[in-house]
């Protein structure tokens, strides 16, 4: 099976300290890299990880908070310091970023390649990038300013040719792109042969996974996430706390649990944990009672969909 995976650089919130890094993660699809988030510190994490970036192409910002962005202006500044990249380098940031950072590029940074900055509307599902294997659209949330999530998904594989029977139509070798692209075929005394005939449907299930961080409890997201084999929500409180989480519009990890149960997930990985916290298990108990196939993400780990 081609790779999917997330490697998660960043699970803390607020700011890095010793235990965890602030938001970040590299979404690894078929070898293409995305960068989702970039708190303080993400590049130390990505040098020490080992993980090369050189096809790292594409940089997606959920909001204009702190923990989600201080890293972005070191991190790419770095690309042309550390590997001297040529290659352009998307960058997507909702529209409130945008004017901030071009600001901070402009100024701060000699970079050696072209940064193409795409700023984007939170609050409506947005696609954002789409080649022929693959997608990524955003995710509206609820956290008091424009902020969204991420979705990537994998797209259908197309249907397998049935060699023996296309020999025995005699169809020709130029015209099988055709056939595996759904067309029937002609023969002379004009009879169509279906396509269904000729093909048989690819065994690929395509896999999906919804990044959503930062957000208070937020249960229209549910139809858009509904069934992914991965979700990553923000679980930054404890229930006995969820005061805070109402107040700085977060989720209390039994909300991230509520979500992921009612959206049929396959898995949950929570993260983006607060500061007053020393240790994640009371989070991770508090989800799985709701949903037991919960991880608690931790720098470093890597998780494959
Ligand atoms: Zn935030």
């Amino acid at each position: 099976m081609e790779k999917f995976e997330i490697n998660i650089l960043g699970c803390g919130s607020a700011v890095p300290t010793m235990r965890h890094g602030t938001s970040a993660q590299l979404v690894n699809i078929h070898e293409k890299l995305f960068l989702v988030d970039c708190g303080e510190g993400t590049q130390t994490q990505i040098w020490k990880s080992g993980i090369r970036v050189t096809n790292m192409n594409h940089i997606f910002i959920s909001h204009a908070h702190g923990d989600h962005f201080f890293g972005l202006v070191p991190f790419v500044s770095s690309l042309t310091l550390m590997l001297s990249r040529t290659d352009d380098l998307h960058l997507w940031v909702p529209f409130d970023l945008e004017e901030p950072l071009r600001h901070d590029f402009q100024h701060y940074c000699q970079l050696s390649f072209k940064l193409i900055i795409h700023p984007f509307d939170t609050s409506r599902k947005t696609l954002l990038y789409e080649d022929k294997e693959m997608k990524v659209e955003t995710i509206p949330l609820s956290h008091g300013i424009p902020c969204c999530g991420f979705l990537f998904c994998e797209k259908p594989k197309l249907p397998v040719l049935l060699p023996d029977k296309c020999r025995a139509y005699g169809i020709p070798q130029r015209e099988l792109g055709k056939i595996k692209n759904g067309a029937g075929w002609m023969m002379e005394d004009g009879t169509v042969i279906p396509n269904s005939e000729l093909t048989t449907p690819s065994d690929f299930m395509p896999r999906r996974y919804a990044y959503c961080s930062d957000t208070a409890y937020n249960p229209q997201m549910i139809p858009q996430i509904e069934g992914v084999n991965l979700l990553y929500h923000e679980a930054t409180f404890i229930s006995a706390d969820e005061m805070l989480a109402v107040k700085y519009a977060h989720s209390t990890a039994a909300q991230a649990a509520t979500i992921a149960r009612d959206a049929n997930v396959e898995k949950l990985a929570i993260g983006h944990y607060s500061l007053r916290y020393n240790d994640e298990k009371p989070l991770l108990a508090e989800a799985k009672t709701i949903f037991p196939n919960t991880e608690a993400c931790q720098e470093g780990m890597t998780i494959s969909l």
